[in-house]
């Protein structure tokens, strides 16, 4: 399993170090509380931006002897910065301009050869912002300050662009989400359809793991495979095993448990819904698709039992594309696999497959990029009304949240008047058309806001 490369916080007291790490893991946060067993320590957290995850340090919690002065606390926050970080960021305070310990500190850093960026916290205001590039820091040896604030969340999207950037070039690039990760992954479909031949023929010839991976807990039902160095979790397996042993007695989805899947669905990253090419899709399975639609979970359609299709041409994968595309149209998002369990032919695709998707998830627009997006898309659309009389203004764009992804849609509408669903799935179409959410549900979230005016 890969590592995330380290970056460390430096600074002096009350520059704003806390402020700035708690932001910067602000969406792992929400992560960690559903990967459950995760043990973090309060100074040192994943931080993931756009897919990579960089492992953040705030030196602000290093236990430093409290009778030391000043200066050498942040001397030691400098050394043990140089010693363990693949980039430091050193943090100053744009209100104040660089202090007699900034320059020392920023002296020692530019002679370690470590990769330095200096953040100018504290800009607050357009003012400020001005300030970090003005006079104050005509002899600063690092770059000019970067600035953000991070109480207002201002720039630090910027910031992990430009710590993102400057990692590559040093030659430790940021960790990919599905490669830190574990994935967790459910089986599901109606019996009979190949589902626990399918798990047999993707785990067969893997190595299970069975010591302790960070970031994991495993349940007795889980079987959690490494595969290209990446860890798989297929959660209740034996689920799936029952379920089988039990098909000759007429079970169907509806009577295997609406809850026990929706269990599943809520544990899952991504669901593996399988079918069965040589059957027509049945009633349950087109209302497995609504429950799938509606949750957080990514999905692959496996469409298996290929083997059993004579006389397969050129177009036959598209033809069957089509029918499955016609009787799901709910999951239009996800990505079909046509593979068969029994020859295993295809079966190992699964695995590149759900970590692509499971990348997916945690697709991400900055502030500012969702901001040009929506610009753009209400020159191809205006805002159209659903009921009411006046049209609605967009007063912004942004993406809320990652696993799965949530955009937020602040609009000033009259308490009569309502934005027309087509237009929200107008937005979520280019989304997809512009951004790789494949296999991913995306929420757009209206929010409704009567006091502001349209920024575009
Ligand atoms: P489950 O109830 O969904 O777990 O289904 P099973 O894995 O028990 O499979 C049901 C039946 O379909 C078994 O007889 C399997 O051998 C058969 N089967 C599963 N996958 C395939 C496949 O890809 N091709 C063919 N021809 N048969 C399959």
């Amino acid at each position: 399993m890969q590592t995330a490369p380290k970056a460390v916080l430096i600074g002096r007291t009350n520059v704003g170090k806390s402020s700035l790490f708690n932001k910067m893991i602000e969406e792992q946060k929400s992560l960690v509380s559903e990967v459950a067993g995760t043990t973090r320590d309060r100074f040192e957290a994943d931080c993931i931006w756009r897919g990579k995850i960089i492992r953040m340090v705030d030196t602000g919690g290093l236990d430093v002897d409290q009778s030391h002065e000043i200066e050498k606390n942040v001397v030691e926050q400098a050394n043990i910065a140089i010693e363990q970080a693949d980039i430091i960021l050193f943090l100053v305070d744009v209100n104040v301009g660089p202090m007699a310990d900034d320059l020392e500190i920023a002296r020692r850093l530019l002679k370690s050869g470590k990769p330095v960026i200096a953040v100018g916290n504290k800009a607050d205001n357009a003012m400020l912002r001005r300030r970090a590039s003005g006079d104050d820091w005509k002899s600063w040896p690092l770059n000019r300050p970067f600035a953000i604030s991070a109480k207002q969340g201002v720039g630090v999207g910027d910031l992990l662009d430009e710590i993102t950037n400057t990692l590559i070039k040093a030659g430790k690039p940021p960790a990919d989400v599905a490669e830190i990760l574990p994935m967790r992954i459910c089986v599901l479909g109606e019996p009979n359809v190949g589902k626990s031949t399918l798990l047999n023929a993707v785990l067969g010839e893997k190595r299970f793991i069975t010591a302790n991976v960070p970031h994991t807990t495993r349940e007795p039902n889980d079987a959690l495979v490494e595969h290209n160095d990446q860890t798989y979790k297929f959660i209740d397996t034996a689920g799936v095993r029952k379920q089988a042993a039990r098909r000759n007695s007429g079970t169907t989805l509806e009577k295997i448990g609406a809850e026990k899947t929706l269990d599943m669905v809520a544990k899952a990253d991504v669901a593996l819904f399988v079918l069965d090419i040589t059957k027509e899709i049945s009633t349950q399975e087109r209302h497995l698709a609504g429950v799938l639609q509606d949750s957080k979970v990514s999905v692959i359609i496996i469409a298996n039992k290929w083997d059993l299709i004579p006389n397969k041409t050129t177009t036959s994968v598209n033809d069957y594309e089509k029918i499955i595309r016609g009787f799901l149209p709910q999951l239009k998002y996800a990505p079909i696999l046509f593979t068969s369990a029994l020859t295993g032919k295809r079966a190992q695709d699964i695995f590149d497959l759900i970590a692509t998707v499971f990348q997916t998830r945690f697709t991400q627009l900055s502030d500012d990029e969702a901001k040009q997006f929506m610009s753009k898309a209400i020159v191809r659309h205006k805002p159209t009304r659903g009921k009411g009389v006046k049209s609605p203004k967009i007063v912004s764009f942004r993406q809320s949240h990652i696993n799965p992804p949530v955009f937020a849609l602040s609009v000033n509408l009259s308490r009569t008047d309502s934005l027309a669903t087509a237009y929200v799935r107008f937005l979520e179409n280019i989304l997809r058309e512009q951004y790789d959410f494949t296999g991913t549900p995306i929420r757009i979230k209206i929010e409704v806001d009567r006091k502001s005016h349209t920024t575009y």
